[in-house]
């Protein structure tokens, strides 16, 4: 299998050729560690990680590198700007590192729940100071780098394809209406490599540099990584559409500056996850976490399931909604997985006959720019069919699920967790119940029903379960499930 990639640098789909037969080198920017992920990175992982599925479904052996930036970090795209490590620092009275450390593993942790396969290099930051300073020094030697008021910058008229990621017209943009705060840069869109004179006060983290005392600038730490763990050309580079005009941009510059030669040759963006018509952003306040989840009772994997609805390159909006029928989706496809494995006592067999169809229509829309929603379509028509013998369906089910990473296979019964809501529902109902109210009784029934939880009642009182089915789909019980 081929697949066809959408690559954001010439704005097309292209067949994916590696570099070295049988490989491929993928580096994905990872997270700020001062604060929680929101579901919004979250989706960005979880879009790379089934990009790095696809490439080893397709029988790659991937290196996936991604760096975690516990770094002095900026908030907003550009130079300026407070410093959200020493602001959490101050907000949370922890230092720095502390913070650093924490969010770090607090971050793989939300990240393993969801599915996603631990990267084969993690790289933080300030363990690669030295690389970043040592990639600086080639940049400065070949004539990119001016100094200003006390920082060292990346020129941009020294480097003619500056902005071609983005396809970013810098005669528009210097007409429009960017803010130049920083006097001693020559052009608004130069960029800082390093600081030796910060804007921050009380700056934790400081390295010395033939430049100066100081820390470097933001976008160096990938370039230096990256080239470090994957050499000086390599094949997928991938992150949030957001990473397009600044920090990609910025990346892609200073790499090619250094080397003189193509640095990455397939990049790949992920979509925003709105929260009504905005992006989900920790600067704008408007963000929920994994945790935030869970303690609602959804399982992190729903949260995946509910990103595999849509294609990674259309924004997708959240809501508890649309959440709710992830889940049913989902369990609904772990009841299937149960009933197969018990039709199928012998277990898993290879494809053949009417079976080899299914495979190849999923094939075909993963090859084609990891098209999900069709594929998980693909797997509810093989659920159903019932020309295609359990066994097969069984093993199909499970190789798509290598790209899916739904944990298909797990036979293990999930606990069924309830928010403080349904919990007081629940506890409403047995007192109805107890004083002889069933009309209230059935009442709540359908009220948590509605919401996707299933009570039986028995002798040992209410039982609940999520309801199981397809989404959209009537919720269906069945006997035998443990709460
Ligand atoms: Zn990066």
């Amino acid at each position: 299998m081929e697949p066809k990639l959408f690559n954001t640098m010439g704005r097309q789909l292209q067949t994916f050729v590696p570099i070295e037969k049988g490989k491929v080198g993928m580096y994905a920017c990872g997270l700020t560690v001062y604060n929680f992920a929101h579901i919004g990175n979250l989706r960005s992982y979880v879009f790379e990680d089934i990009l790095r599925k696809t490439l080893e479904y397709c029988g790659y052996d991937v290196r996936h590198v991604m760096n975690v930036t516990d770094v002095g970090h900026l908030t907003g795209d550009t130079d300026e700007g407070e410093d959200k490590m020493v602001k959490s620092s101050r907000e949370t009275g922890r230092t720095v590192w502390e913070i650093a450390e924490f969010y770090t593993k607090a971050f793989f942790r939300d990240f393993q729940l969801i599915g996603c396969s631990l990267p084969t290099v993690i790289c933080k930051a300030t363990d690669h100071i030295q690389d970043m300073i040592d990639l600086i020094r080639r940049i400065e030697t070949k004539g990119f780098t001016y100094s200003a008021g006390g920082n060292l910058y990346f020129d941009i008229s020294r480097f003619p394809g500056y902005g071609k990621l983005a396809l970013l017209d810098l005669q528009d943009l210097r007409a429009g209406a960017r803010v130049e705060v920083d006097q001693g840069k020559k052009s608004p869109f130069d960029f800082a490599l390093w600081f030796t004179k910060s804007k921050f006060e009380h700056q934790a983290m400081l390295w010395d540099s033939p430049w100066g005392t100081g820390y470097p600038g933001w976008h160096i730490e990938c370039s230096a990584m990256s080239m470090k763990y994957l050499g000086e050309h390599f094949d997928v580079h991938c992150g949030g559409i957001d990473d397009v005009p600044v920090h990609h941009t910025n990346e892609i510059a200073q790499s090619e500056a250094a080397t003189g030669r193509t640095w990455v040759n397939y990049w790949l963006h992920g979509e925003f996850l709105l929260m009504g018509r905005e992006k989900m952003a920790k600067s704008a306040g408007n963000f929920l976490t994994l945790s935030s989840l869970t303690e609602k009772g959804y399982h992190p994997l729903d949260f995946r399931f509910f990103c595999l609805g849509a294609h990674y390159r259309t924004q997708l909006v959240f809501t508890f909604e649309g959440l709710d029928a992830a889940r049913t989706g989902r369990q609904g496809l772990r009841e299937r997985m149960r009933q197969l494995k018990a039709e199928a006592p012998g277990g898993a067999q290879e494809a053949e006959g009417k079976a080899l169809d299914y495979l190849k229509d999923f094939e075909t829309h993963l090859a084609d720019d990891m098209n999900m929603p069709r594929c998980l379509a693909d797997l509810w028509t093989l659920l159903r069919d019932t020309g295609v013998a359990p066994a097969q369906k069984l093993g199909l089910a499970l190789r798509f699920d290598r790209v899916l990473g739904l944990d298909l296979g797990s036979a293990k019964e999930e606990e069924v967790t309830l928010d403080e809501e349904a919990k007081a529902l629940l506890e409403e109902r047995r007192q109805a119940r107890k004083a002889g109210n069933y009309k209230r009784s059935d009442e709540i029934r359908d009220i948590l029903r509605a919401r996707g939880i299933e009570i039986q009642d028995g002798p040992q009182g209410q039982k609940v379960r999520f309801a199981a089915g397809q989404r959209g789909e009537r919720a269906v019980t069945s006997e035998g499930d443990r709460c």
